[in-house]
């Protein structure tokens, strides 16, 4: 990566894609969008974008191969774990908190099935994309239940007959309802937060950062 310009990696495409190149706009920041491209340079700024999976950017800032990433909490906090784990680098500079992509990881059983408390999952096979955050919450409630790991589609693995229940992200509820599911639990709630690389920037990309934040914190005011 360059040592000029400021890298900043966000999702090529999805539900955080438009928002992520909207704030960067609004900052004033223009660039030529080739939807095809990994890499787009800014026109107006020391700025480079990757463009790659949501799940990839936060272990691209840990492991210091882009400057800054947007990426929602969910995926930052479960690769943190996961790391952490395996003892694999999981430093980073948490710089703000934005006001998009909201949405909560909620442990959800069939619409049919009993639920009064979380001591009916013992025992239980819960499908998720998310293993570590479930598992961190099982563990902190002091429930044993199962966790099974399925990258997409975990919505329909109760009726597949591959688990009988999900740990999902919700926003309004619907793809669950539509699936014969009921929200039951909320274990962790979400947003986009901007992130940085554990170590120093150098002086010129730490003063395009100084200049970045300035304006990013000015369009979130604007929107308050
Ligand atoms: P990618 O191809 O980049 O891996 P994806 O399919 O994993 O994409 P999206 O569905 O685009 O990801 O979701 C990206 C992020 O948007 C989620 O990780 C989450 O932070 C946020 N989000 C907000 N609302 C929802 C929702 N209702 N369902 C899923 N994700 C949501
Ligand atoms: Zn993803």
């Amino acid at each position: 990566m360059s040592k000029q310009r400021l890298t900043i990696a966000l999702q090529k495409s999805g539900r955080l894609s438009k928002e992520s190149i909207k704030l960067l706009s609004a900052c004033g920041v223009k660039f030529n969008m080739h939807e095809a491209r990994l890499m787009v340079h800014s026109t107006s700024h020391p700025i480079d974008l990757l463009r790659v999976r949501d799940d990839d950017i936060p272990g691209l800032v840990m492991d210091g191969v882009v400057d800054l990433g947007l990426v929602g909490e969910n995926v930052l906090e479960e690769e943190c774990l996961e790391r952490q784990m395996r003892q694999q680098a999981n430093e980073y500079r948490s710089l703000r908190r934005l006001d998009f992509g909201h949405c909560r990881l909620s442990i959800a059983l069939p619409t049919e099935q009993q639920f009064n408390s979380i001591e009916d999952l013992a025992g239980l096979k819960i499908a998720t994309t998310y293993p570590r955050l479930l598992e961190r919450y099982l563990q902190e409630q002091g429930v044993n239940a199962k966790s099974v790991m399925l990258t997409g589609s975990v919505e329909v693995a109760p009726r597949a007959g591959l688990a009988d229940a999900v740990c999902d992200l919700v926003s309004t509820g619907a793809t669950l309802e539509a699936n014969g599911l009921r929200e039951q639990q909320v274990i962790f709630r979400s947003q986009v937060q901007l992130i940085q690389r554990a170590d120093e920037l150098s002086a010129a990309k730490q003063q395009m950062m100084d200049t970045l934040l300035a304006r990013i914190d000015g369009v979130q005011l604007a929107k308050e």
